[in-house]
């Protein structure tokens, strides 16, 4: 199975389907990415706050697979979004993980820190001019979060990290993203497994003979977007990367696109509100 590349808008490449290890224990997170590299995954989204990068990390350098065909993706810790603190987190993130591909800022927090993200986006942009990561993005920038930061600074990130899945098609971030030439990454791909018994998904399972995981996930790369859902279990993990060898027809395209419930679809947390910051 071959991973269509998406080219970001800095030039550099990204595997369109990648692994997620959000709440993939810290203990089990060697073994998960080991997995994901055998059955072919070469794309990996961690985050300092899942508290797993130097597992992340170590089963890489454990697989032997070279540096240079491997994307990795991390995000900036909430409680560092100060540019001192956010430089020190890199830092940590480097050590642990080795080279990153691409370092998000993790969430906006617009009611933290005066609400000056522009300050971190700033801090972001010094870290990939020195060369110490290769690509910057955001997530969970909503429409004006990414017109302050593109009007304030000029530099556009490369992706948002968002959530989307069928019962929340986040359609006005996805219209931001792709004004300004943003590649959307969908978080929580099948809404952390809630879609998957949908009659729709299942009926289109049926027809397709596809696991409804599949059909769901076909959906997202259908649109454009870039997913990495998150599986504790190999075969999953297997199942999950087995969906570049069917289409959907533009009838069950629609039949997905009619589940979305808009803003009452949201599982996670609203990006204008939350405020977490680990202790
Ligand atoms: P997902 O939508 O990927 O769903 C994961 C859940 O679905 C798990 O419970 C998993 O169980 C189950 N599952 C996975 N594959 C299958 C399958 N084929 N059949 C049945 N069940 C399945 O949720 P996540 O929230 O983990 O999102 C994916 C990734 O997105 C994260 O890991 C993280 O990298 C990123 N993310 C980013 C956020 C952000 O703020 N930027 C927020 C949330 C997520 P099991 O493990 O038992 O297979």
């Amino acid at each position: 199975m071959t991973v269509p590349s998406i080219q970001l808008n800095d030039g550099t490449n990204i595997p369109q389907l990648g692994v997620g290890v959000f709440q993939v224990e810290p203990g089990r997170t060697a073994q998960v990415v080991s997995d994901a590299l055998e059955v072919g995954y070469r794309h990996i989204d961690t985050a300092q706050m899942y508290g797993n990068e130097a597992e992340v990390g170590q089963a890489i350098r454990d697989s032997g697979i070279q540096r240079s065909d491997l994307y990795v993706t991390t995000k900036l810790n909430n409680g560092y979004h100060e540019p001192d603190a956010a430089r020190r987190a890199l830092d940590e993130s480097l050590e642990k993980l080795g080279p990153i591909d691409l370092f998000l800022i993790h969430w906006p927090l617009p009611t933290l820190y005066d609400g000056d993200f522009v300050a971190t986006w700033k801090a972001l942009e010094e870290f990939r001019g020195a060369g110490d990561v290769r690509s910057i993005g955001v997530s969970n920038f909503q429409p004006e979060h990414l017109k302050r930061i593109i009007d304030e600074t000029g530099v556009v990130p490369v992706v948002n990290q968002v959530e989307v899945h069928p019962y929340f098609a986040n359609e006005a971030v996805r219209r931001a993203d792709a004004d300004y030439q943003i590649a959307t990454e969908a978080w929580s791909p099948i809404a952390q497994g809630d879609v998957l018994t949908d009659p729709v998904i299942t009926a289109i399972a049926e027809e397709t003979g596809r696991t409804p995981a599949q059909v769901t996930l076909r959906w997202h790369v259908q649109r454009g977007d870039i997913v990495f859902p998150k599986s504790n279990n190999r075969e999953r993990l297997q199942q999950n990367f087995e969906i570049f060898d069917f289409n959907l027809d533009s009838d069950q395209m629609a039949r997905i696109d009619g589940l979305n419930r808009g803003e009452e679809g949201r599982r996670g947390p609203n990006p204008d509100t939350f405020d977490y910051v680990p202790e």
